[in-house]
């Protein structure tokens, strides 16, 4: 084993010299926005997640947005979503000025737990927005069957979880509508980016209108002429060559971080074996896109002992973060009345939770340094 200081990140992006000429290609034409990359990726996303429409936007905070819009969530509606996750899932609930009411989570695949739904739903209630956290598939069954029975439209937000698999079924293609997320720690980059799947020709329709000022489609509507409040929520065709790029190296990508969790999951287990720490859960119907490989330190550490573990292993180069602190108590979120102890499964796996350095690239090498560093940290409390 190697002693030898070094820094290992927490993540990093996995380019090649494909993409950087796909880019270099781009830039010798004059079609920088709305080209024939941005088709060409609708095309390939749509494809990965076996729907019929993908609309790339400039990040999956603005895909989300366009999806809450889409399904016309509106001010006075309630919004049922998970309190562990990206603060985006939550926020663009607010932007509409919909109000988001959060539901605990399960505490193995930490996704929102289909059995409290009912019990937060209200006459207001319009939708679910679920989580893919970790790249690990919500109970997206149950979650349906909710939809169906209550009449709520619902959305996937899988910008972690490209290339995930439900049952057998790709990741963003459940729900109404779908959200993927390009930035980049996430499994591809475009930089920054994202996209809206979905099924719904009048939904797929709508988020084109919406990301480009609310123009109308086909060219007979014209440039300047607006028919809906619209954004720039547009994606160039420079990002765009970049994602097709990453998208046809897809399964390398993922083959190489299912290799790199596998790592982990060897090296890890005699900590789990010694009551230290748990490594992730993965459901038997899941096919799981490691986005992060996140540990849970055992209920006798204090969320002060993870805070020192977290700056300790930081001090000796291994980059490591507090996925997720939860939503509700943020304080942008506490602003609105949420408060420690109202989700008290979320609060409690979130003060003992752990992201380990996490990329492609990393040899065993790096995974037996950071596990070691680890151990005896944990051993230090
Ligand atoms: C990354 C992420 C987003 C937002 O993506 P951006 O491209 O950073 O706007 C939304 N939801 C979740 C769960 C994410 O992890």
């Amino acid at each position: 084993m190697t002693t030898m200081k070094r820094t290992i990140p927490l993540a990093r992006p996995d380019l090649t010299e494909r993409e950087v000429e796909a880019v270099v290609r781009v830039l010798r034409t004059p079609r920088l926005s709305l080209g024939p990359m941005l088709e060409a990726f609708e095309r390939k996303l749509a494809e990965v997640a076996g729907v019929q429409h993908a609309v790339a936007v400039n990040s999956g905070t603005s895909a989300l947005h366009l999806c809450v819009k889409a399904l016309g969530i509106k001010e006075g509606d309630e919004v049922i979503t998970t309190p562990f996750s990206f603060i985006a899932s939550a926020n663009c609930i607010l932007f509409e000025r919909a109000k988001p009411v959060f539901v605990d989570i399960d505490p193995k695949t930490l996704n929102l737990d289909p059995e409290l739904v009912e019990g937060a739903l209200t006459e207001r209630t319009k939708a679910i927005l679920a989580v893919d956290v970790f790249g690990h598939p919500a109970e997206w069954d149950a979650l349906t069957h909710i939809a169906k029975e209550h009449g709520l439209k619902l959305i996937e937000d899988a910008a972690e979880a490209l290339g995930a698999e439900y049952k057998g079924r790709p990741a963003g293609a459940f729900g109404d509508a779908a959200v993927f997320a390009f930035y980049p720690n996430k499994q591809i980059t475009t930089g920054e980016g994202g996209a809206v799947l979905t099924n719904d020709d009048e939904i797929a329709k709508f988020c084109r209108s919406l990301r480009n000022q609310g123009r109308g489609e086909g060219s007979t509507a014209g440039w300047l002429r607006h028919e809906r409040l619209g954004y720039n929520y547009r994606l160039s065709d420079i990002n765009c060559a970049l994602g097709l790029a990453q998208l046809e190296r897809l399964d390398e990508l993922l083959a190489q971080r299912e290799r790199v969790a596998q790592l982990y999951n060897e090296r890890l287990e005699p900590l789990e074996r010694r009551g230290l720490l748990r490594r992730p859960h993965v459901a038997p119907h899941v096919r799981m896109s490691w986005f992060v490989y996140v540990v849970r330190l055992d209920e006798r550490f204090t969320r002060r002992e993870r805070d020192f573990v977290i700056e300790k292993l930081r001090a000796q180069g291994v980059e490591c973060a507090d996925y997720f602190p939860p939503i509700h108590l943020q304080p942008v979120y506490r602003a609105l009345g949420y408060k420690s102890g109202d989700f008290p499964v979320a609060e409690a796996v979130a003060q003992r939770t752990l992201a380990l350095p996490f990329h492609t690239r990393l040899t065993p090498d790096d995974v037996d340094y950071v596990v070691a560093r680890l151990e005896a940290a944990l051993e230090s409390l």
